[in-house]
């Protein structure tokens, strides 16, 4: 049967350990009631108020005894489960975004096309092709003779209209959701002008952060690591308001743990301060565990004003650094792309000065699950192909 499914964290009335439960909503008809529960840390007997507690459910913190279904019976009158949050995700994040209608990262050696642009224009159009072919892999998973892959990669060429051949490399988590020709994010396009040119000079702020949003997602892809070290979010009056949509615009780029926040202590605060006034007290929220881990695990660097933005591998690295912070406005910024192709060289000029032990001279990649991606390329009809990680690099020139 169709129904909805919300999901809800409290805590024990007693003890205040949290209670995370799920509600069931039927189309049409729901019964009004409460689950019964004991909570799992004092074992005292708690009520939890909810529609149709016949389906609905405990997922943790409680185990639930019994149900009143309040068409026939009474209320129980015991306590109520407190501070009842209704939650979806990460309430701090969106899916990753960036407008390709603005400045853009990859333009072509030769014309003026917004190739970014054409890029999606392209993944739409070809869609039904490859999105068959994804399909087709999933049943295979699902029958277990699949490999495990961490992201879909999807392969698209084009010409633009100087007549250049170029290859979008557009990416998504592997799951066996459904999915749209808008999850699909992208990481690279062929015969573009370089990166070492087209990130080199000065810029309006607005670019600045246009252009990070966009190489973030590319780095999420490309790196085993992600370090974002600015001293400042906003202008130190900013509103609250723009101050969580900043923050916002940068948290929701990752979805991962690869990626690393490094700043002030005071800057961490004021987005604190920025959820408090918009939100609710930081404080619960953070013991509800609704706050981000890029920020609950941020790396505080205090004594620095360096604006170094960076996507890390062994024998791979990308950086921008220059004077931009995270921040919206037309005044001028200056941006700086370079690659460097040892870690640790890298490491000995930009990071070990700030002698962070949070950054060590030794790249540790994140333990994963996944040594492989499945790639879609429409050189191969979009025939699914296993592609070890450290294969991906061949796709990238
Ligand atoms: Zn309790
Ligand atoms: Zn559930
Ligand atoms: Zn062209």
């Amino acid at each position: 049967m169709y129904f909805d499914k919300r999901k809800y964290k409290g805590s024990c009335p007693h003890c205040e350990v949290v209670i995370e439960y799920h509600v069931i909503i039927f189309p049409v008809e729901n019964d009004d009631g409460e689950m019964v529960c004991t909570c799992g840390a004092c074992g005292e007997e708690i009520s939890i108020p909810c529609l149709n507690p016949e389906e609905s459910h405990i997922i943790s913190g409680a185990n639930k005894d019994y149900v009143i279904d309040y068409s026939y019976e009474a209320p129980s009158y015991l306590t109520e489960i407190d501070a009842m949050f209704e939650y979806n995700g990460d309430i701090f994040k969106n899916a990753p975004s960036y407008n390709s209608n603005t400045i853009s990262l990859y333009s072509c050696e030769t014309c003026d096309d917004n190739l970014e642009l054409i890029a999606h224009q392209e993944i739409d159009k070809k869609f039904n092709e490859f999105a068959s072919a994804i399909n087709n892999y999933t049943i295979i998973d699902i029958k277990g003779y699949g490999f495990l892959p961490e992201k879909i990669l999807v392969a698209i060429n084009f010409k633009c209209s100087c007549g250049t051949e170029h290859k979008a490399l557009f990416y998504k988590d592997y799951n066996h959701c459904g999915f749209a020709s808008d999850d699909f994010l992208l990481a690279n396009i062929t015969n573009t002008q370089d990166l070492n040119d087209k990130i080199d000079g000065t810029l309006t702020k607005s670019d600045s952060l246009e252009i990070l949003k966009k190489i973030i997602v590319r780095w999420e892809l490309v790196f085993d690591r992600t370090y974002l070290i600015f001293p400042y979010v906003g202008y130190y009056k900013s509103p609250a308001d723009k101050t969580l949509k900043l923050w916002k615009e940068i948290l929701s780029q990752s979805h991962s743990p690869k990626l690393s926040i490094v700043t002030k202590t005071q800057t961490l605060n004021s987005f604190k301060k920025a959820v408090t006034t918009e939100y609710l007290d930081y404080k619960i929220l953070e013991r509800f565990d609704f706050t981000p881990k890029a920020i609950t695990s941020a790396i505080k660097n205090t004594n620095s004003h360096a604006k170094i933005y960076c996507g890390v591998s062994e024998d791979y690295v990308e950086s921008i650094s220059g004077s931009a912070n995270i921040a919206q406005g037309p005044s001028a910024e200056q941006l700086t792309f370079k690659r460097y192709y040892s870690y640790s060289d890298f490491h000995r000029r930009y990071l070990a000065p700030f002698n962070l032990k949070e950054i060590p001279e030794d790249l540790f990649p994140l333990k994963s699950t996944h040594d492989c991606h499945v790639l879609f390329d429409e050189d191969n009809n979009f025939e699914f192909k296993k592609l070890y990680k450290k294969q991906l690099f061949k796709l990238l020139d």
